[in-house]
């Protein structure tokens, strides 16, 4: 039976090491680190989002700004409110909400979060400092997978990762992550044929789907790390991409679902807050 790969666990840890460098980071200059929630329109599942997050930020330390905008604000205004939490010295981080309204163009709003403060790697001169090995933001969930692999102590460079699904958001950045780690990526999205075949050349398996049962045991080589970043409902209840019981025969590593790579996602996100806090310090000394 596969090892878990427990993201509550994890996220603990990681968290408690992120208020005590909050508390720090307080001492030391005198203000908290600060990040700036901005959320256009009334998605029920950005708010439950959003709502986790401002938890989460006030058992850390740090100060959260929620900023809720009505579905029928211009883009003009929410570029503007962006501006100003650029230029503010209290907010270390941006979180733009997906999705937007529609009608709103993200490449546009994304694109004026200033680097320096993109927490969730939105802006595309974020994703294209990734590219090129240059620092940056990693989207938050690619990063937590990321800490998460690191956390098996399996040495990533040579390691064959076949990343199912091809978004901007989870398998590109994850793929430019894995490569910066010397891995051997493969990348499939949902034209790709022969699935199973390559999944079961993976050292690592990383499904971002979002279709239950996608990923079954005829997808996994023995004792390989299968990571689930997928969130689906099946018979009402949260499922991954991953067929649990049975890949759990055969992997050697295995995240649930719920309780993987979720907790991840916000803990990789108070931890950037925290980073790009510090490192504004360090620009401006
Ligand atoms: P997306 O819809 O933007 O992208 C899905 C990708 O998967 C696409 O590249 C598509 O081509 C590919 N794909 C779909 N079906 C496929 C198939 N049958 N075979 C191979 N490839 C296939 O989705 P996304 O935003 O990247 O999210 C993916 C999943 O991860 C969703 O279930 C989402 O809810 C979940 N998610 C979870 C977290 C978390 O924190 N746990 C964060 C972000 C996304």
């Amino acid at each position: 039976m596969a090892n878990i790969l427990n993201g509550i666990e994890l996220s603990r840890q990681m968290r408690n090491m992120v208020a005590d460098m909050c508390r720090a980071f307080e001492e030391k200059y005198h203000h908290t680190v600060g990040l700036a929630i901005i959320q256009v329109g009334d998605n029920p599942a950005s708010t439950s989002y959003v709502k986790n997050n401002l938890r989460l930020c006030k058992e850390v330390g740090i100060s959260a700004y929620h900023h809720k905008l009505s579905a029928k604000t211009s883009e003009a205004d929410i570029i503007a409110l962006i501006d100003r939490l650029n230029a503010d010295e209290n907010v270390s981080g941006i979180l733009l909400q997906l999705p937007l309204p529609e009608g709103i163009s993200l490449q546009n709003v994304a694109g004026r979060i200033s680097p320096t403060k993109d927490v969730d790697g939105l802006n595309p001169l974020s994703a294209g400092n990734l590219y090129m090995g240059y620092p940056a933001f990693a989207p938050c969930t690619p990063s937590g997978v990321l800490e998460l692999l690191k956390s098996t102590k399996t040495e990533l460079p040579g390691k064959h990762a076949v990343i199912v699904g091809a978004s901007n958001i989870v398998g590109k950045p994850l793929a430019m992550l894995l490569m910066r780690e010397m891995a051997t990526v493969t990348v499939c999205n949902i034209y790709t044929k022969n699935l199973a075949e390559l999944c079961r050349q993976g050292d690592i398996v990383i499904s971002a789907a979002g279709k239950a049962d996608l990923i079954t045991k005829e997808h996994v080589k023995p004792g390989a790390i299968v990571i689930d970043v997928g969130i689906n409902f099946k018979d009402k209840k949260l499922v991954g991409d991953v067929s649990y019981d049975e890949v759990a025969e055969v992997a050697g590593w295995i995240t649930p679902v719920p309780g993987g790579v979720g907790p991840m996602t916000v803990t990789m996100l108070m931890f950037n807050t925290y980073a790009a806090a510090i490192e504004g310090k360090e620009i401006n000394k």
